[in-house]
């Protein structure tokens, strides 16, 4: 990936904390240090009972897709308030992150931020709800604690572009000369000549297939879109 561009924020802070290098895997169980789980016990089970947590973190790894992600490490802040409700807890938040991409048309790597929400219930125990749903569908509690990791990395992951772009009117690359285009004057164009005319040309020694903006050739000219 090449170089960031555009806007880095100066101000954001690097929140330098234990991070798990280890890949994720959503069938190791609940890990209670992970900034992801949350404690319901501190909770309670009286519906309308409710907490607000704030997490501020590294971002785990493997967060993203190919050409655009979370790098790891970055720092990342969950925002998140759970309520009792009858059949489980209900997790409402919010996500803000770094996001680091490749365009898709001119290569170039960018920066950008990323702010997404979540509401998500998870079942307790034995509750109706987790006997009659399967555990793709509702997530449940494991315990007292709930993970919010697979939801976020859903959120995070589906907010995402198939085809990132450094701007959204990107004009992409020369196809003659492969440059950004967005970083050549508006006129940019090659003349091509004609072939009748390259050999000639070669023995003047002049550029066969590119000579830019040679007024004196008089032959027809393909001015790039
Ligand atoms: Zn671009
Ligand atoms: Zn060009």
């Amino acid at each position: 990936m090449s170089e960031l561009c555009c806007t880095v924020r100066p101000n954001f802070r690097v929140v330098v904390a234990e991070i798990d290098s280890q890949p994720y895997d959503p069938k190791v169980t609940v890990n209670p240090r992970s900034p992801f789980v949350l404690d319901t016990r501190e909770l309670g089970r009286r519906p309308g009972l409710s907490r607000t947590y704030e997490r501020p973190m590294a971002a785990p790894a493997q967060l993203g897709l190919d050409m655009i992600g979370v790098p790891e490490g970055s720092p990342m802040a969950l925002t998140v308030r759970i309520e009792s409700v009858t059949e489980g807890v209900l997790a409402t938040g919010s996500v803000t992150a770094e996001l680091r991409g490749e365009c898709g048309r001119c290569l170039i790597g960018f920066t950008d931020a990323l702010e997404v929400d979540f509401v998500e219930l998870f079942a307790y125990p034995n509750s109706l709800t987790e006997k009659t749903t399967d555990e793709d569908e509702v997530s449940r509690l494991e315990g007292d604690h709930l993970d919010l990791e697979p939801v976020v990395r859903d959120v995070v992951v589906l907010s995402l572009p198939l085809t990132p772009l450094c701007q959204a009117d990107c004009a992409g690359l020369c196809s003659d000369c492969g440059e950004r285009l967005d970083d050549l004057p508006a006129d940019h164009t090659h003349t091509q000549l004609d072939p009748r005319w390259a050999a000639l040309a070669e023995r003047f020694g002049e550029a066969s297939s590119e000579s830019h903006r040679d007024t004196r050739s008089e032959t027809r000219s393909d001015t790039q879109p």
